[in-house]
């Protein structure tokens, strides 16, 4: 809920991208500070019970509660919604909080849900494990498989869920061709748009209802807390998700929300040098001497080139390759290494690698991992803001161990 201010809001909507992102939703206290305020308040005050029964009953501006919403909550919400073009945005506690406010705040019991298969470990699980609990239906689909969509989408869909590019195997998704089929069954479409940032892909342009961010990777991007973000209509987001959210919490902290805007304030000069270091990387680990295979949607080499320059900004801060020799080669690379760190966040100014078969997807079958082409020889780098020559001797001299 941001208070409404009909000028501010009409000359934030002129300007340019890196202005909305340095200045986009400010709103001043009456002590002038140039540094957006920090709330750090759960309740507000008062000044007649006529006021507070004006805003519980939603006749009067106002903050409330800050599950329902807060000052410095609200400008991070209309910071992220400017800079995605969407109408409005609900911060939340985390990404995986947004991913499942927004399917809840869709499905009822007896709905159908189509999904992509490739996805984040806990994403896959909300929508494999979670949904169907309670009573909703849900099937995969490979992702870039248009047939497999088309074939998947029923009259009364009630939501299309996907990633793209996907975690770890940077697959990506026509999300204009996935839209277009989605609404012909009346399907409401929701990405998780994390990989790309929300510098480098707006997936509103290509038909998404909803878009959902881990805003704990490349908004903070400096490994400092968690949170997350919905995004949509503003008919979605005060009449389907609002309600859910009241009522069940998932709500960003004041003080996360803080840090997240600063974040903001420096994305897109964060993410463009990401992937200047990324390009580089993936360059110099393609055709490489016991690599078998490198995934960067950057590379000619990827299978979805074409559609990731065409859809996207650039190609994005990941890299992901395999290690011929499987699991052993590819956890004696990661301990080799002296500079890049092993962990499973990504996004980060520091560069990080995990292996996913056994960290972030370990709790599937080998069965399911092979269906996501993940390989127990792979790896993924999150490339960071190090000077490249740096990392480039860091894989260097791990890739010459043993
Ligand atoms: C990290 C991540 C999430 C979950 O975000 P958290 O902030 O860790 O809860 C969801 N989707 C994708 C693609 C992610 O990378």
């Amino acid at each position: 809920m941001v208070t409404k201010n009909s000028d501010q809001e009409r000359r934030e909507e002129k300007w340019r991208p890196q202005t909305r992102l340095v200045r986009g939703g400010t709103r001043r206290s009456s002590f002038g500070e140039t540094s957006e305020a920090l709330f750090l308040a759960s309740g507000y005050v008062y000044d007649s019970p006529e006021t507070a029964e004006a805003r519980f009953k939603g006749e009067a501006e106002g903050y409330i509660y800050s599950r329902y919403g807060n000052p410095t909550v609200a400008m991070f919400e209309r910071r992220l919604a400017l800079l995605e073009g969407a109408d409005d945005c609900r911060g939340t506690a985390s990404g995986m909080a947004a991913v499942f406010a927004a399917l809840m705040a869709l499905v009822r019991a007896g709905d159908y849900v189509v999904s992509s298969r490739a996805l984040f470990g806990s994403c896959q699980f909300i929508v494999a494990e979670i949904l169907p609990r309670f009573g909703v239906e849900t099937t995969f689909v490979d992702g870039p498989d248009l047939d497999q969509w088309r074939a998947a989408l029923r009259p009364g869909t009630k939501a299309v869920f996907l990633e793209s590019p996907s975690n770890p195997t940077l697959e990506i998704i026509d999300l204009k061709a996935v839209c277009d089929l989605a609404h012909t069954v009346g399907a409401r479409v929701v990405v998780d748009n994390v990989f790309a940032t929300p510098v480098l892909q707006h997936p509103f342009d290509f038909g998404a209802d909803i878009v959902v961010y881990s805003a704990t990777k490349h908004i903070d991007g400096q490994g400092r807390c968690l949170g997350g973000a919905v995004l949509g209509s503003k008919e979605f987001i005060n009449e389907e998700l609002t309600p859910f959210y009241r009522h069940t919490g998932p709500s960003l902290s004041p003080f996360n929300a803080w840090v997240l805007l600063k974040g903001l304030e420096t994305l897109d000069l964060r993410v463009a040098a990401h992937c200047s270091n990324a390009h580089i990387i993936a360059d110099f680990l393609e055709g490489r001497n016991g690599i078998t295979r490198v995934l960067y949607p950057g590379l000619p080499s990827h299978p979805q080139h074409a559609l990731a320059s065409a859809q996207m900004k650039d190609a994005g801060t990941l890299v992901t390759f395999e290690l011929e020799g499987g699991k052993d080669r590819a956890f004696q690379f990661l301990k080799s290494l002296k500079l890049i760190e092993i962990s499973n966040n990504l996004g980060d100014t520091k560069s990080l690698v995990t292996h996913p078969a056994t960290t972030t997807h370990q709790r599937l079958t080998p069965e399911e991992r092979a269906g996501m082409g993940i390989s127990d020889g792979m790896v993924r780098i999150s490339v960071g803001l190090e000077d490249v020559e740096d990392i480039k001797e860091d894989l260097a001299q791990a890739l010459a161990c043993g």
